[in-house]
């Protein structure tokens, strides 16, 4: 089939120059790429190849789209990095902040309250996990996971247990760029250089089925025997012992570690379900559960990076609903203001709240604080957003898209060089390899994710890709067509650049 011939016509009419939206800086395209190059530097982006390109500028926006200077527009396929959940210019959250602009836009939150953050605290209590009675606010994911970091590790030294200083992370695993966030963090294409600068954290092998670092096969590694054994061509490994009790290895990898450091162990820090920044890696059920298990047989604490499957992404309100869990500590962020402003927060148990009570000479209380914690117009948009999932029953509608992006996704299976096509709610990685029968990855100076992206903004989609794992992650108020169009677009842009 061609290219052209798969791409239907709803997708050339995504491709088509819409009118230009009101405040679009129509006409100034070359000024501002000129300035753009001469004065931004982009993040994760190698600025030698964005300056010799021309860099796509986002003027607009309006439901699932973006519009660039020029009027075109675009399906926002990773909704503007994971984040806008109703769409752009969504009528209730825009008027949520100009309604809190006529009150005000920033007051602090170190000793005096403003009433915005007051009710979101109180909302968010409401819809979390069970037993997470308590809102430390902060702007970005990274800050947060910081703060959820320094809580957990204050709150054994207050308890008495003063050896409990340290973290046990995933491989590959992605909790932002700040450093202790990357401390963390698993994912050493980006972290490894900075090795001297972090603190030592244990790390359990990562989930990641597809290419299991311990050379095992899901589900023959839980030690039951599957009913009728995959063939997925990967190696066995029988110098690695099986999970036990039906629980995969690489978690019972994770309780060998809790053990052999028993009571050195703050915190156990975990991506739910999916571990995003890596490429979308989903984690056989009921290894999430089995996280909590392990931390409570040995007594650590459990931290819940929510960042990037919070607000409905996973087809439930948090990931940890799905598998009946409260950490005891859930980092939230991206979709909590509905992608429209930086808001972050730590919610956290009584206990450890509890822990830092005291008199003021003893000094318990948590030296932390961002100058926007707690931002008033930040915090209105997060209560619009909250309105709006119940208003529109947004999780509840999900359901059904997410199964039309499912069935939408089976034909990409049959691509030559697609190795594996990932899917949590509306979460999907889809991983580009050179060679499918040996799993190997196409070298990095292919680009091949980079081209796939490219050719996707030609035909009319904002991607980014993780190496070369194409995401797709739309708004979740995305109309039926068009995410049959992204689908199209994507898979039209794959078959381009690897020609199959
Ligand atoms: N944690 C997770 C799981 C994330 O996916 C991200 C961002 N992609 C972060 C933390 C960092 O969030 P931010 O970029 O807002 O600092």
């Amino acid at each position: 089939m061609s290219i052209e011939a798969s791409t239907n016509t709803a997708s050339i009419r995504a491709q088509q120059a819409a009118p230009l939206q009101e405040g679009a800086a129509g006409g100034a395209y070359p000024a501002l790429a000129a300035d753009d190059k001469a004065y931004v530097w982009h993040p994760f982006t190698q600025m030698a190849e964005y300056t010799a390109e021309e860099p796509l500028i986002v003027a607009a926006g309006e439901g699932s789209y973006l519009f660039d200077v020029d009027g075109r527009r675009y399906l926002d396929g990773v909704s503007s990095l994971w984040v806008t959940v109703h769409g752009h210019r969504k009528p209730e959250l825009d008027a949520a902040i100009v309604a809190q602009l006529g009150r005000i836009a920033h007051s602090t939150l170190l000793g005096i309250a403003n009433v915005p953050s007051i009710e979101l605290a109180r909302r968010l209590v409401a819809i979390a996990p069970p037993g997470l009675t308590k809102v430390f606010y902060a702007e970005n994911g990274a800050s947060a996971v910081e703060i959820a970091l320094k809580m957990a590790f204050q709150y054994w030294q207050l308890k008495g247990e003063t050896r409990r200083t340290r973290f046990l992370s995933l491989q590959n695993a992605y909790h932002g760029d700040t450093l202790g966030a990357v401390s963390v963090g698993g994912i050493d294409e980006f972290h490894a250089r900075f090795a001297p600068l972090l603190f030592p954290v244990l790390h359990a092998p990562s989930p990641y089925c597809y290419r299991c670092p311990l050379g095992l096969e899901y589900p023959g590694c839980t030690g039951v025997a599957p009913p009728s054994p995959p063939n997925l061509g990967g190696e066995q490994n029988g110098a690695v012992p099986v999970g036990l009790g039906g629980h995969p290895a690489c978690v019972e990898e994770l309780g060998r570690l809790l053990a052999a450091h028993r009571d050195e162990v703050a915190a156990v820090i975990v991506e739910p379900l999916v571990q995003g920044a890596a490429g979308m890696l989903t984690q056989p059920p009921g290894y999430l559960r089995r996280v909590r298990e392990l931390c409570d047989a040995h007594g650590s604490l459990l931290i819940a990076d929510e960042v990037a499957t919070g607000f409905g992404r996973t087809g439930r309100l948090f990931a940890c609903e799905h598998e009946g869990v409260t950490p005891d500590l859930l980092v939230v962020g991206k979709g909590i203001t509905g992608g429209y402003l930086p808001l972050s927060a730590v919610l956290t148990t009584q206990a450890i709240y509890d822990a830092y009570l005291g008199d003021y000479a003893e000094m318990k209380h948590l030296f932390h604080g961002h100058t926007y914690t707690g931002n008033p117009l930040c915090c209105a948009a997060a209560l619009a957003n909250l309105d709006l999932f119940e208003q529109e029953r947004t999780v509840e509608r999900l359901g059904a898209k997410i199964e039309r992006l499912s069935r939408g996704l089976e034909r990409f299976r049959a691509l030559a060089h697609v190795g594996e096509v990932r899917q949590c709610g509306f979460m999907v990685g889809i991983e580009l390899v050179a060679d499918r029968a040996t799993r190997a990855p196409y070298p990095t100076e292919a680009r091949i994710g980079g081209r796939a992206i490219r050719a996707a903004r030609r035909r009319g989609a904002v991607l980014r890709p993780l190496g070369d794992v194409i995401v797709l992650m739309p708004p979740l108020s995305i109309a039926d067509a068009e995410l049959d169009d992204l689908l199209d677009i994507a898979y039209a842009s794959i078959v381009e650049v690897t020609g199959a």
